[in-house]
Parts: structure tokens; sequence; C-alpha cells
């Protein structure tokens, strides 16, 4: 989809929801837009579009140039700021009349109350709340990136397992992993959680210098960004040496949720509907109280996006959508299970962007 398409779209959106203005900070949401990242700064830069006016990207004076050369110069016209003068005074003229405008998750908090003082008549709302499948259906390039996002992960996976686990540190694997990942077209690290044992109870566990022993369950929840932008995040759950007959029994419950929830999707379906497929699974198992997240998450420009896989969210999916479906299970001081592939929803169902092995993994 062009640049121009997206803002179309974008602002068809607006005029839907409501919105007089959205207004874009430096996020995924300005790349998504305008291919344009520059780091957000205190200095203001915003995007202001709106649903009857063009839009227009305010930038301070010194990155002029660089947002001119950016794909943003060829869409959008450009006001810039100096130094001594007011921006939020330029964005305040541009919502009069306006009585709610959607700004970017991802902008500063002093950027967003600046803009309330200066247009007091102006009501702020997050993005995700007023627009949040804004970037939730990805075109074919979209998802060819996450697809190789995804087998980048895979791959990553399919190595680690060869290496050792027993009397290594979880740090090791992260190690491991992260440079694995890089090794697998990944510039950049999101995160390497490594859980053995006890902390593998622990969904968003900090990898630690706990050593690994044998017969534990160890959860890899890895993903980082390709060239790109686009995201990977998949979860895995191994056991080293032998496999106990209760985390057997727990990872085929798991396992099960996944693929119910796999199942479940299709356009036209609510997400909270994925979301009770897996949580069935695993209620009728007697777990239902260990399972202490949401199913999953849309993915992208951003690890976690919307829409959100969870209770309460009746957001149709539709063709093209991308998210997690990661269901787990966390039984505190002893071990947990989680198995996470990321999605794509297809005309009559879903494919998988991860296909490394679900069954339970055995390392040594
Ligand atoms: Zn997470
Ligand atoms: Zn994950
Ligand atoms: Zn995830």
């Amino acid at each position: 989809m062009s640049g121009s398409e997206r803002l179309a779209r974008t602002r068809e959106a607006l005029g839907a929801s409501g919105l007089d203005a959205l207004l874009v900070a430096p996020s995924p949401d300005l790349s998504y837009l305008a291919g344009y990242d520059p780091p957000p700064l205190e200095r203001l830069t915003l995007l202001v579009v709106r649903p009857e006016a063009d839009p227009v990207l305010v930038v301070p004076e010194l990155e002029r140039p660089l947002a001119q050369a950016s794909p943003a110069g060829s869409l959008f016209e450009i006001r810039s700021w100096r130094d001594a003068e007011d921006p939020y005074a330029i964005v305040a003229g541009m919502l009069g009349g306006a009585h709610r405008a959607a700004i970017t998750d991802r902008a500063w908090a002093s950027h967003a109350l600046r803009i309330t003082r200066a247009a007091p008549y102006a009501e702020l709302v997050p993005t995700s709340d007023a627009i949040p499948l804004l970037r939730a259906v990805k075109d074919d390039r979209e998802i060819d990136d996450l697809a190789r996002a995804g087998l980048g992960a895979d791959q990553a996976f399919a190595e680690i397992v060869g290496e050792p686990f027993a009397g290594r540190t979880e740090r090791d694997i992260a190690t491991d992993l992260a440079r694995l990942l890089r090794e697998h077209g990944h510039t950049q690290i999101n995160f390497t959680i490594v859980g053995s044992g006890p902390n593998a109870a622990s969904p968003h566990h900090d990898p630690t210098d706990r050593t690994i022993r044998v017969s534990e369950p160890v959860v890899m929840d890895f993903g980082g960004r390709i060239d790109t932008g686009y995201c990977s995040d998949v979860t895995r759950t191994v056991v080293v040496g032998d496999v106990h007959a209760e985390v057997s029994e727990v990872h085929e419950v798991v396992r099960t949720a996944q693929q119910a929830a796999f199942e479940a999707i299709r356009p036209g379906v609510t997400a909270e509907e994925v979301d009770r497929a897996a949580r069935e699974v695993i209620e009728a198992a007697g777990y239902g109280e260990r399972f202490v997240h949401r199913t999953g998450h849309g993915i992208g420009l951003e690890e976690h996006e919307p829409p959100f896989i969870v209770a309460g969210n009746r957001d149709l999916l539709a063709t093209g959508m991308v998210f997690s479906i990661e269901p787990g299970i966390y039984l505190e001081g002893r071990f947990g299970v989680r198995i996470e592939d990321i999605v794509v929803v297809t005309e009559d169902g879903a494919r998988r962007l991860n296909d490394a092995p679900r069954e339970p993994v055995v390392v040594r």
C-alpha cells in the first residue's frame, strides 16, 4: 500500500470515528504513515491529519532537511518552527474548531499536555482507543516482512536446541538467542526471555544467572526486528534431559489450547472468540486460574499492537491481520509452559508465520 493510500484510509477512519484530527508523533505510527522515523525528542515533531484539510508535518527547523529527504517530504506540507517559536501554538492553530483528536500512544506526555494547554477545546484520546485498527490489516509486503522475521526466529530456535542447556545459565541462553536472531536476519533484539524451572512460571521473566538443571522445563520467548522494522515474537517451552509426567501433561494442554485458538481464527470472528477458544481448553483441564494473561496481541512495526486477543474485545478479525496466539499455564514456584506463534488471518482461516516444533523438544 502506498503512503498516499494509507493516508486516504486514515482520513476515512477519522471521519468514521468522529475525530477532528489525528496527531502523529515520532513512533511506529509516523513510520507507517510518513516513512519518517526521527528520534522522539523534546522538540515537537507532529504530523497533523484532518479529515477535510491537507496533512501538515510540523518539524523543528533543524530537522527540516531530514524530513524533506524522507518519503514525508513528497507526501506532506512541512511546517518548520524555530527554537524561539511556540510549536504548540502552531498545532493549536490547526486544531481550531476541533472537539476531539487522537494522539499517538507513544507521544511524550509533555507534548500531549502542552497541546491540551494550547488547545483546551480539543479532547485528546489515545489512538489505540479511537482507531485501534489503523495499522492492523497488513498488506502483502508487510506480511512478507513478518514472515521473514518469523522464519529467522524459527531458525534461531532450531539452532539453540542443539546447544547444551544443563549447567549453563538463563543469561547464557539469552545471549545465544540474541546472537542467533542477529545471524538470522534481525537487526534489533526486542527481548530474550529465558525462564528455567520455577522461573518459567513468571511470564515476563528477565533472564538471571540461575543455572539450568536436568529435567527442568525452560520457557524461551524471544523476538526482534528485521531491517524494515517488522517484528518477530515466538515462544517455545523445551525440557532438559527427561520429561516429568506433569510437565508433559501441562505442555499438552497448552499445545491443544494454542491449536484450538488457531482453528477458531477466520475473518468475521471477534478477537475475544479466539481468546475464548484457548481459554476453554485450559479451563476444562482445571488450569483456568493459571492462564494469567490474554491469548495474544497484534504485531507489526510494534512488538505489541492492536488487535489484542482478549475477553471483551469485539473487534472483528479481517484478512491480513497479524497477531500472536500464546496461551500459557504458570504454576507458581514450580514451572510454567507457554507456546506462541504469529499468525496471519487468511480468507478462510489462518496461516502460521512460525513453524518451529510445538511438541516439547528435549534438549541436553
Ligand atoms: Zn509478552
Ligand atoms: Zn512472545
Ligand atoms: Zn507475544
